[in-house]
C-alpha cells in the first residue's frame, strides 16, 4: 500500500523506479472504490453485451459455440451503474414497506434475497451477465429458476453451460449448494472470472462495511452491525468458490 502511494504521489514514477532498481510495479491492477461500486462510467463493449473488453470478447467466443449447437445465448442484464441499483433498491423498499405493509427489516431481508444494496452489486463490475436461450418461446419473467430445470425453456442452455461455461472463463456464482448463504440460487448468473476475482479482492481490501455506512440509502438506519457484517459475509462473499 505504501509502496503504491508513493508511486501515485511520485511524478516521476519512471525516474523513480530507475534510481530505485529494488522496486517493481504491482502486477495486480488496483481497482477504485467508484469503480467497484459503480458510480463511475466505464468503457463496456458490445451492443446488447456491455462487458468490459476481455469479458466481452470470451462471452462473443461462448456465445458462437452455443448457437453452432443450437441455442441463442441472450444477455439479459450486465452492467448496471451504482444508481440503477438504487432505483431497484428504493422501488422494491417501497413496494415491499408501502404497499404490502412489511416491516422495514422484513423488507430489506426480503430485497436482499435476489436484490443487492446499491454499491454492492456484482453487475457494477463489466464482467457479470444474466442470461438466457432466446430461442424457445416463453412466457412472463424469465429469471426464475424452474425455466432452467428440466421441462423448463433454458434446460438445455443449462445443462450447456454446466459443460462449457468454464472453458470460456464464465463461473456460476450464487450456485445451488444448500450450504450456500446470502443470495438464492440463480442458474443464469455468470462471472467473467478472470476479470471478476481480482475486482472482488481489490473491493474486500477496502473497508466494505465504511462503505456501506456512509451511503445514503432508503431504509439504511435500519443497517445495524449485524446486519451489515452477515451481509457482507453471506451475500457478497458466501459465493462459488470459484470466484473467490
Ligand atoms: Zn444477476
Amino acid at each position: 500500500m505504501q509502496r503504491r502511494s508513493f508511486i501515485k504521489k511520485s511524478s516521476y514514477t519512471g525516474l523513480a523506479l530507475s534510481l530505485l532498481p529494488g522496486l517493481t510495479l504491482n502486477q495486480e491492477t488496483e481497482y477504485s472504490v467508484a469503480e467497484l461500486m459503480g458510480k463511475v462510467d466505464i468503457k463496456l463493449y458490445g451492443e446488447h453485451i456491455n462487458l468490459r473488453k476481455e469479458a466481452h470478447d470470451a462471452f462473443v467466443e461462448m456465445k458462437r459455440a452455443a448457437y453452432s449447437e443450437g441455442m441463442d445465448l441472450k444477455i439479459v442484464s450486465s452492467y448496471r451503474n451504482f444508481y440503477r441499483q438504487e432505483g431497484i433498491w428504493e422501488r422494491k423498499y417501497l413496494q415491499f414497506t408501502e404497499e404490502k405493509g412489511m416491516t422495514k427489516l422484513g423488507a430489506i431481508e426480503k430485497i436482499i434475497e435476489y436484490s443487492t444494496i446499491p454499491g454492492t452489486s456484482r453487475h457494477h463490475w463489466g464482467t457479470d451477465i444474466d442470461i438466457i436461450d432466446g430461442y424457445p418461446k416463453t412466457t412472463g419473467d424469465v429469471l426464475v429458476p424452474e425455466k432452467f430445470e428440466e421441462g423448463g425453456p433454458f434446460h438445455l442452455l443449462k445443462k450447456w453451460m454446466d459443460d462449457n461455461a468454464n472453458k470460456y472463463g464464465f463461473y456460476l456464482v450464487y450456485t445451488d449448494n444448500p450450504k450456500r448463504k446470502g443470495f438464492k440460487y440463480e442458474p443464469w448468473h455468470y462471472s467473467y472470472a478472470p476479470l471478476s476475482v481480482p475486482m472482488l479482492k481489490s473491493f474486500r481490501r477496502r473497508n466494505i462495511f465504511k462503505l456501506l455506512l456512509e451511503e445514503d440509502i432508503i431504509g439504511k438506519e435500519n443497517f445495524t452491525t449485524g446486519f451489515l457484517k452477515g451481509y457482507i459475509q453471506n451475500n457478497i462473499l458466501d459465493i462459488n468458490p470459484d470466484l473467490l
